[in-house]
């Protein structure tokens, strides 16, 4: 894959799109370096940028020095590992020359949440350098050397870090993973049957999806999305960089469809909400098949296999969030009571691979039918799509602060 990874390399000559990374008032830009799969950087002036160094390694390896921390990429492996962690990227590292280039997820969201002294502000698009004093310094896990990787990455799999975060959740913020549904070649539905507006399910989940961000951003919550762009992840892959940031939540953003492009296909609307579990009726049969079928466009550098024994153990993970996952989705399907014109199709069970990776309380919301006409029209509407998002994000706080409750003081 790493031929082809190359292959797709184009340099957009005329982007002037940049990295800022600010200390202080000094600031410095990276510029961003646009291919078809997604955005990338230098990694030698992102080193530079962020006041650490680069140095290329033997056999394709790439390290960053910041600070006291590590970070080590491999040409065409959509992983890095940070100190003793190895953690996905949505896109693999590439080399142009005698460039080495880094997904720009690197600066974006890795650097920020696995070492010290950064945070990204999405919104301003600004990496900011501080004090590393200023850190919760208590907050970085301790964790213990992943045994077998003394300085390489695995080319194929992450290793499955088993434990469960020991942080104690009253003093961290809380982190909600936001999953905007399919994208990149896979479109998710289109609609409707008849006629109407098209929509093309993708763009409309990552409309909602950021939108939901923001709104979650606001209330004071840090949010990872698992993609801005119109780029695919791996379904697997989703799951997977929820837990290697911790995530509380995980929350994925839908559109449904008819199982006939009929007449009466055409009429079927309203909304509903899933979590964890054996599917249960033939209809939420449907709705994971269809939504699992994603997985036929997870082909190449895109798509990392992981090993069977890790999704037993991510089984085993979920189950315990069965009961919250189950809570937070009834708490989302009730927001939607409130203005939806569609009707209330209930909380529903469904063994979605995009779900079954996640080691935390876990939904997926469909928002509505993109196959009935006037449900296509109402999510378009970006009013409507801020009304969705601001309810899921109600739900989503209003959950956090009941699972809070009753958690207490403790550690969890
Ligand atoms: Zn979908």
């Amino acid at each position: 894959m790493i031929g082809a990874a190359v292959l797709f390399l184009q340099v957009a000559a005329a982007s002037r799109m940049n990295l800022v990374v600010k200390q202080g008032e000094a600031e410095k830009s990276v510029p961003m370096i646009a291919t078809v799969s997604g955005s990338y950087l230098r990694a030698d002036l992102l080193a530079n940028a962020l006041g650490g160094t680069a140095a290329a390694g033997q056999k394709g390896r790439y390290v960053l020095t910041l600070g006291a921390s590590r970070i080590e990429l491999t040409e065409g492996v959509p992983f890095v590992k940070v100190n003793q962690e190895v953690v996905p990227l949505v896109l693999p590292s590439l080399r142009s020359g005698s460039n080495f280039l880094v997904p720009f997820q690197l600066a974006a969201s890795i650097i920020p949440r696995f070492t010290t002294g950064y945070n990204y502000d999405l919104g301003a698009g600004i990496l900011r350098i501080f004090s590393a004093s200023a850190r919760r310094v208590a907050d970085v896990p301790e964790r213990a050397p992943i045994s077998g990787t003394s300085s390489s990455l695995p080319s194929a799999s992450p290793s499955v870090d088993v434990s469960r975060p020991t942080r104690s959740r009253r003093s961290q913020r809380r982190l909600v993973v936001v999953d905007a549904g399919h994208g990149g070649p896979d479109n998710g539905m289109t609609g409707p049957i008849g006629d109407g507006p098209r929509i093309v399910e993708k763009n409309i989940t990552l409309s909602v999806a950021q939108m939901l961000a923001q709104e979650l951003r606001g209330s004071g919550v840090d949010v990872l999305m698992t993609r801005t762009t119109d780029t695919l992840i791996a379904l697997s892959d989703r799951g997977r960089i929820a837990n290697s940031n911790h995530g509380d939540l995980f929350v994925s953003v839908h559109v449904n469809a008819s199982g006939t492009r009929s007449a009466a296909g055409a009429r079927e609307r309203g909304y509903e909400t899933y979590f964890l579990a054996e599917a249960k009726s033939e209809d939420a049969l449907r709705v994971e098949h269809m939504e699992n079928e994603a997985v036929k466009f997870e082909t190449g550098a895109n798509a990392p296999k992981g090993d069977p024994l890790s999704f037993i153990i991510n089984d085993m993970a979920q189950n315990e969030h069965l009961r919250e996952s189950n809570d937070l989705a009834e708490t989302i399907q009730d927001g939607f009571r409130h203005f939806h014109p569609g009707h209330d199709r209930g909380v529903q069970q469904a063994n979605f691979a995009v779900l079954r990776g996640s080691y935390m309380p876990a939904v997926l919301v469909e928002i509505g039918f993109g196959t009935n006409p006037l449900e296509a029209a109402y999510l378009l509407d970006p009013d409507n799509q801020h009304t969705i998002a601001g309810s899921i994000a109600k739900g989503v706080m209003a959950y956090l602060d009941h699972y809070d409750a009753r958690v207490g003081g403790g550690n969890h």
